[in-house]
């Protein structure tokens, strides 16, 4: 897409600022400074009516922070004068509009937004001698920050785009003939138990539900999106409701009719093996994709995280379902190259990360940020559950030995920090807060986990 260049911006800015009288920059900046307030909280109550922008301004930090920073932005864009500021204005719309597009915030809701205040305006000025001319400059105003906030909106989202279908690509290609048998293994283990447990005469209470199992976890966050679009994605997803929510229940009639059961084992096997079947078909569609892992480690590539991140969040406030980033760094790691040459870094960081992948479930995400940083995303998990995997994970590495090319093993150890997404919609804001945590626990002596609160 074509995008105007900010010389070109600041120059048609620059025009308009010429053109306006000096005693209309001190009414606007005066309107602003004494009805900030009001602004703010005409256009707080409009949105939280709306039910699309309730959504994003449900969580509380953002209720908290919107009112003042909606204030601070009302002042600082109609304080605008003459000679300065231009620049900082135009750097914070921008800065604006790639948040909105990493919250996936609407376009439209931004536009409403900026309706709404030039509504409140008018209202506020209705009195003032100059009425129309210093309405027409603070739309002038708001349209232009409205024209820089889009511009940056629609460039972060088509980043967002291109990463998220070289994502889908990648989670199709990577390491499918494995991941098959895995997955293929797990649905058939999950069978086995709830047969077995029927068998025994186990309530409906007490047997575990297809979609909580490790295969239903890797097909609600990984398998259904990388296999969005197909026709056996949608069976494999009905048919997995169907075992949890219409065969299994059927238990609780059994006590009544035991002839209940067989029927019941019957449909159950079936179920599950037209799961199975789809699965098959799924997967023999994938031709081995170019695919955009970490050369060294072979876990997910950094550039797919805001992919991941975005789709979580929104799986988390769709389902109120909870989950945990763990940001892990190798303690003094440039001492390991220093001592041991450069090579026997590059092993050790291949050896951990197949210790880190090979200690999560497969709904689980692992990265590899750059460097000796890698991070987790742990789903369906709270900080509680998470921190014991977290604790047990450090424990792991401290006792493990990393083999050295030169023959013999060498010890390392890793700081962790924890955070569980609160609700807060910006992905920026949980990863800072378990960086914020790992840096805690480096400051605090390394090789330990600080969860954050
Ligand atoms: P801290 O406990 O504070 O994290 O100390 P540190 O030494 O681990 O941290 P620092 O960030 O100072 O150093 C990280 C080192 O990791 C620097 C760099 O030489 C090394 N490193 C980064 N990427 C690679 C890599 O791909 N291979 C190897 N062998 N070393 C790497
Ligand atoms: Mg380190
Ligand atoms: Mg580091």
């Amino acid at each position: 897409m074509t995008q105007i260049s900010t010389e070109q911006l600041t120059k048609e800015w620059q025009a308009v600022l010429d053109q306006t009288p000096e005693n209309i920059y001190s009414d606007a900046q005066q309107l602003a400074q004494q009805h900030a307030p009001e602004l703010a909280q005409s256009f707080y109550k409009h949105m939280l009516n709306d039910t699309v922008a309730a959504q994003f301004l449900s969580h509380e930090q953002v209720q908290e922070r919107l009112s003042s920073s909606m204030q601070r932005w009302i002042i600082s864009l109609l304080s605008l004068t003459r000679r300065d500021g231009l620049a900082a204005i135009i750097a914070q719309q921008k800065h604006i509009g790639d948040v909105h597009a990493r919250i996936g915030i609407p376009v439209h809701l931004v536009l409403r937004g900026a309706r709404i205040l030039k509504e409140t305006a008018a209202k506020l000025l209705n009195q003032h001698a100059q009425q129309k001319e210093c309405l027409g400059f603070i739309s002038t105003l708001i349209d232009m920050a409205m024209e820089v906030m889009s511009q940056a909106y629609s460039a972060s989202n088509d980043d967002n785009s291109r990463a998220e279908e070289s994502y889908r690509l990648f989670s199709i290609a990577q390491n499918s003939a494995h991941e098959k048998e895995r997955q293929r293994a797990a649905l058939l283990d999950w069978e086995n138990k709830a047969m077995f447990d029927i068998a025994m005469g186990l309530q409906f209470s007490q047997l575990s539900t297809l979609s909580a199992s490790e295969f239903g976890l890797w097909f609600r966050h990984k398998g259904a999106h990388a296999f969005a679009g197909s026709s056996e994605s949608v069976l494999i997803s009905a048919a997995m409701e169907k075992i949890d929510t219409v065969t299994l229940p059927m238990l609780e009639l059994v006590q009544k009719e035991p002839e209940r059961r067989q029927h019941i084992l019957r449909q159950l096997h079936d179920q599950a093996h037209s799961i199975a079947y789809h699965l098959e078909t799924l997967f023999s569609q994938i031709n081995e994709l170019e695919s955009g892992r970490d050369v060294l480690t072979h876990l997910l590539n950094r550039k797919f995280l805001p992919v991941v991140m975005s789709k979580e969040i929104n799986y988390a406030r769709q389902h109120q379902r909870p989950f945990c980033l763990l940001m892990i760094d190798v303690d003094l790691f440039k001492k390991i190259n220093d001592r041991h040459g450069h090579e026997a870094g590059d092993i050790t960081l291949q050896q951990l990360g197949s210790l880190l992948s090979n200690s999560c479930r497969s709904g689980d995400y692992v990265f590899r940020l750059g460097g000796e940083e890698f991070l987790m995303l742990l789903v369906d998990i709270t900080a509680d559950k998470a921190s014991k995997v977290a604790e047990k994970l450090r424990q792991l590495v401290e006792k493990e030995g990393f083999r050295l090319p030169q023959g013999g093993t060498l010890k390392i150890t890793i700081s962790i920090g924890l955070a569980q997404y609160v609700g807060h919609p910006d992905p920026q804001k949980l990863f800072n807060r378990a960086d914020d945590a790992l840096y805690q626990a480096k400051h605090q002596g390394r090789n330990r986990l600080i969860v954050a609160d």
